[in-house]
């Protein structure tokens, strides 16, 4: 199979026999559930635009692997211009769906694999970056959305995975067989695991010699016997079973979290790609956590520019677009978000072959990246609110605008401008809403702090590649200082 469109994409994640669980029970069918049904239209997005002539520059590419034409979501970058063209389609599909649109973690976890494997075969003679070719190929001839599977629930944070009083706290193997092996354990926080047909498994933190079974690395389709999925809860979540798309704000697009569970798994050999080499565990986190943070470089710009826009929008129906504090609250937010932009492009522009041939990014420059995400998007949400005015917050539902009786009323004392009709003026401030408090905001705010690491993680990675004493060094010499 060649490229999928988007509704060959939902037709077969509804052919996939999936666990999901939502209020404590299973849902049947979670392709068409109304809480669950935006985030797939996030990823369907993905594949929708690589069919557009005008976009397939950016979303597709050929694989110097197949030979064919694939969408970039499965590519291993050959180039520091592919470094930058990913982010340039993530801010592209940010701007599409206001949301998040998921297929990046995939991404981004084949090619931090394609390069640790690479290393790990060259130290143990192991044979992890052939199987992990064989995968990657089969997702790319196919057009597959990949799950990128991290964060582990940690349990005591001040305890290494094998000194946990649960050993399932971190994923790890739980037998050994001449076939295959048996994992246990679960993944937390995961975005758009439930719109992917696999799952690519890293570990979380860097280990030692004891950690031996939680070194393990590996990819399963997503209904593999013993998966199952917790759905996380969402500000605002029930709203998009109430009937009204006016209410919802983004009615169409959004993402969740889910709680993955791995109950016994059971992972061939040929879909292993580490397996108790406890000193690469640092290498594939490093990399994958340093690719994630280039991301957010696109993928929040372009929400941003949603909410930059909407922000505008409000203004002009609030008679209030010409007001100097406005266009300088605009200005100021637009310069936030091309600063965040500044930091994707950067790390990208700055990316390097690696030893296995595809690029890595730098990693200061992208760690820097995710540290500014970590803050900017909260000043330009505060702005937002502040431009947007309380009525974001204090409108009443579509149901009391499509009323009889109230509906006038609604009509009349919530209008702004008169060329303008109360609708627009309510649909925008729920965008707003949305972005700044409801559903997106998951994927806007809150994963803009704790997305692809928490901002410590950030500071570490900055303090080991800051190069202190290179600074230091430059100081003595101005200042004429021989030691
Ligand atoms: Fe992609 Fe951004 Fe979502 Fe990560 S947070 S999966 S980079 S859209
Ligand atoms: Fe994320």
């Amino acid at each position: 199979m060649a490229l999928m469109t988007g509704e060959q994409y939902i037709e077969s994640i509804r052919k996939m026999n999936m666990e999901v669980y939502m209020f404590g029970k299973r849902v049947e069918c979670p392709v068409d559930d109304p809480i669950l049904r935006p985030s797939l239209n996030s990823v369907r997005m993905t594949y929708d635009l690589a069919q557009m002539p005008e976009y397939q520059e950016l979303m597709t590419v050929i694989s110097p692997y197949t030979g064919k034409r694939v969408n970039r979501f499965t590519h291993i970058h050959q180039s520091t211009e592919d470094l930058r063209n990913k982010v340039k389609m993530q801010r592209l599909l940010g701007q599409k769906t206001a949301a998040c649109f998921q297929r990046c973690v995939g991404m981004d976890a084949f090619n931090a694999e394609f390069s640790t494997t690479y290393e790990i075969d060259k130290k143990y003679g192991t044979h992890y970056h052939e199987n992990f070719r064989k995968f990657m190929m089969y997702c790319q001839e196919n057009d597959l959305t990949v799950d990128g599977a991290m964060t582990d629930p940690k349990g005591d944070r001040s305890k290494a995975p094998h000194a946990q009083a649960d050993p399932d706290l971190f994923l790890h193997v739980v037998e050994r067989r001449p076939d295959g092996i048996v994992v246990r354990g679960a993944k937390a926080h995961q975005t758009g695991v439930l719109n992917s047909h696999e799952v690519i498994v890293m570990p979380t933190i860097s280990m030692g010699p004891d950690d031996k079974d939680y070194a393990v690395s590996f990819a399963v389709p997503m209904d593999t016997k013993g998966i199952f999925m917790v759905i996380g809860r969402q500000s605002c979540d029930t709203r998009k079973c109430e009937g009204s798309e006016m209410d919802v704000g983004n009615a169409e697009f959004g993402g969740v979290e889910a709680l993955t569970i791995f109950d016994d798994v059971f992972v061939p050999n040929d879909r292993i790609f580490m397996n108790g080499e406890t000193e690469f565990a640092g290498m594939l986190v490093e990399r994958f956590a340093g690719y994630h943070r280039q991301s957010y470089g696109g993928c929040k710009v372009g929400v941003g520019d949603v909410l930059i826009g909407a922000a505008a929008v409000a203004a002009d129906y609030n008679g209030a677009a010409k007001a100097s504090h406005v266009k300088d609250k605009l200005i100021e937010m637009t310069h936030l978000n091309e600063t965040l932009y500044c930091c994707g492009i950067a790390c990208s522009a700055e990316g390097y072959p690696t030893e296995s041939g595809n690029y890595m990014i730098d990693l200061l420059l992208a760690n820097v990246c995710k540290q500014n995400v970590t803050r900017f998007p909260y000043e330009i949400v505060r702005l937002a609110e502040d431009i947007a005015g309380g009525l974001m917050v204090t409108a009443p539902s579509e149901a009391d605008f499509r009323s009889e009786k109230l509906g006038p009323y609604v009509d009349k004392y919530l209008r702004g401008v008169t060329a303008v009709s109360t609708e627009s003026r309510l649909r925008i401030l729920r965008l707003i809403e949305n972005l700044c408090l409801g559903t997106a905001a998951v994927g806007y705010r809150t994963e803009s702090m704790h997305g692809a690491g928490s901002p410590q993680a950030q500071r570490i990675m900055i303090a080991r590649q800051g190069n202190l004493e290179h600074k230091k060094a430059l100081a003595k010499a101005i200042a004429h200082i021989e030691e």
